[in-house]
């Protein structure tokens, strides 16, 4: 049997950090056992799907690597075939139409409350006949539970999970207004789509036995099912926001690469021994559903700007310089002119093991881009002191005359510190000052190589700005 695995996320909001990692368990699943991996979108909820959050599903995927076999599909599409199939069941007598009234059920309820029971339809229409039906409220169909013995689901992660028929009321399969529930529609599809397992959130473990009774109730074949444990914050909390729980987008926007992302989302609740930079033939090879953790994994922004960095690092200069050009495009400002083009790729190899994501590489590679006068940070500017600059001043004459490459500069700076000063003043003493001036800021690259980058003339007018 070649394994079909899903992902079925409901547009009702974007695509999340957990969905994400659910969507790519199904596919390396897949990848692993040779099968195919398939996306349904859940859009039945006509009131809060929207276009914009099924474009930010599917763009959201595409750009974290997350590829679909085959066409989505849509569940909205398929309604006429789910009512089809309510009708087949009422046919067959395995459902039934029911009349109860808003104030009946709401009755129930109290009932089942008062009772210490969780609330559930007690079967009043069970056995009834649409004869007896009152005047003017349209039915619904519920399905005829099976009410003795127990399931059982072996679970690949939760392991075997066994749940008493009786906790399990008829529940809706087709609203009085003719629209299928969830339930209905999730076992139809499955089926139809040839799905042989369903990995998704554990918050759907008790729909998978409703789910398993209707399967069975049609003489289906039940898919084997996975239950992964929700995402929870570094704190052991429930994620929120606060935590990461934010749309992958917002991963994007702040500069995560999507393969460190992948990476890290696939670590999340899964392992390889100690492995922690996975490439993505390793995770094909090594995944499977059953090594995830039965506890919930924590997210925790550390470790992925640690991946994260580990990603840039590994990037080609040009790749990131292509990354950057996006984002500054993104961000309504012009291109780099050519001159800016070749500095920062001249800079790149040092500017990328300084950074984590990819917005703190486009604020270090400002050292190359600022226009003069340079904004200074506070801590610059206290590094020029009017003694300090007195120093520059010194230096400015000889840098004028300088071969003007990163080694005769340190030379020559090195020089100008320990024998025209003072062989008692240190390098530093001068090239902080002159990092102050040059870049406008404590921290930079190597202060000689941001120096040859950025040229002579840009330099010296940098230092002037500080001298006048
Ligand atoms: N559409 C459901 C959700 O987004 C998932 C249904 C399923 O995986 O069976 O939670």
């Amino acid at each position: 049997m070649t394994p079909v695995t899903r992902f079925a996320p409901s547009p009702t909001g974007f695509l999340h950090i957990g969905g994400a990692r659910t969507a790519l368990f199904n596919r390396l699943y897949a990848q692993h056992l040779g099968g195919r991996f398939r996306l349904r979108i859940e859009d039945t909820d006509k009131a809060r799907s929207t276009p914009e959050a099924i474009h930010a599903i599917l763009e959201g995927m595409r750009w974290l690597g997350l590829y679909w076999d085959e066409e989505p599909v849509f569940q909205s599409a398929r309604a006429e075939r789910h009512r089809d199939i309510a009708f087949s069941l009422l046919e067959a007598g395995k459902a039934y139409r029911c009349y109860a009234t808003p104030e009946e059920l709401a009755e129930m309820r109290a009932t089942a409350k008062a009772e210490g029971r969780p609330p559930g339809y007690d079967g009043r229409w069970r056995s009834r006949t649409p004869s007896e039906a009152p005047e003017g409220v349209a039915p619904v169909i519920r399905f005829k539970a099976p009410h003795e013995g127990e399931q059982q689901i072996d679970d690949l992660i939760q392991g075997t999970v066994t749940v008493a028929n009786r906790q399990l009321d008829d529940m809706i399969v087709l609203r009085s207004d003719g629209s299928p529930t969830y339930m209905l529609s999730v076992v139809v599809d499955d089926h139809d789509m040839g799905i042989t397992h369903v990995i998704r959130g554990d918050d759907h473990l008790t729909n998978a036995f409703r789910q398993r009774q209707l399967f069975q109730a049609l003489g289906w074949e039940i898919p084997v099912f996975g239950h992964i444990p929700l995402i929870h914050g570094a704190d052991g909390a429930k994620l929120s926001k606060r935590h990461g729980a934010l749309a992958i987008e917002a991963y994007r926007d702040m500069g995560y690469l999507p393969d460190a992302l992948r990476n890290y989302l696939l670590r999340l609740g899964w392992g390889h021994g100690d492995e922690e930079i996975i490439s993505d033939a390793q995770a094909v090879s090594w995944f499977d559903v059953a090594d995830v953790g039965k506890n919930p994994a924590r997210f925790d922004f550390t470790k992925l700007n640690s991946v994260n960095a580990h990603y840039l690092r590994q990037s080609s200069d040009e790749a990131l310089l292509t990354l950057l050009a996006d984002r500054r495009r993104c961000g309504g400002k012009s291109n780099y002119s050519d001159e800016q083009r070749q500095r920062l790729l001249a800079g790149m190899a040092s500017l990328k093991p300084r950074v984590k994501r990819l917005d703190d590489l486009a604020e270090a590679a400002e050292v190359y881009l600022a226009e003069r006068p340079l904004k200074r940070t506070d801590e610059a500017a206290k590094l020029l002191t009017a003694e300090a600059l007195a120093t520059l001043t010194g230096l400015r004459a000889l840098l004028e005359a300088s071969g003007w490459d990163r080694h005769e500069l340190e030379s020559l700076v090195r020089h100008y510190a320990e024998e025209v000063m003072d062989p008692a003043v240190k390098l530093g003493k001068v090239a902080q000052p002159l990092r102050a001036a040059i870049t406008g800021s404590k921290v930079s690259p190597p202060i000689f190589e941001v120096m040859e980058i950025l040229g002579r003339e840009e330099c010296l007018t940098r230092l002037d700005d500080c001298l006048i």
